[in-house]
């Protein structure tokens, strides 16, 4: 398919699925992306958020019982792993 232009359903802008993105998706079995570049990275971020509140509260919250401290531990590397994917 060649390029096609999307409506990104949180900004309303339209947005270009490229026939390199299109094939990706296609190979990855996802769905046609609902969101701009943009929204996404913004999403992302998001969630990235989330999982550094959830680290905090684990952190504060620890009992002493070592499987709290690998929650914690779990969540930063998450985190880490998840602010790699922003950054690129
Ligand atoms: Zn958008």
């Amino acid at each position: 398919m060649p390029d096609t232009q999307l409506e990104c359903c949180d900004c309303k802008k339209q947005f270009t699925w490229t026939e390199r993105d299109q094939a990706f998706y296609t190979q990855q079995g996802f769905d046609k992306p609902k969101r701009c570049k943009d929204c996404r990275a913004k999403r992302k971020e998001d969630s990235l958020v989330k999982i550094a509140i959830r680290a905090v509260e684990a952190w504060e919250g620890w009992d002493g019982k070592p499987e709290t401290k690998d929650a914690v531990g779990t969540a930063i590397e998450r985190l880490k792993d998840a602010a790699h994917r922003v950054r690129k």
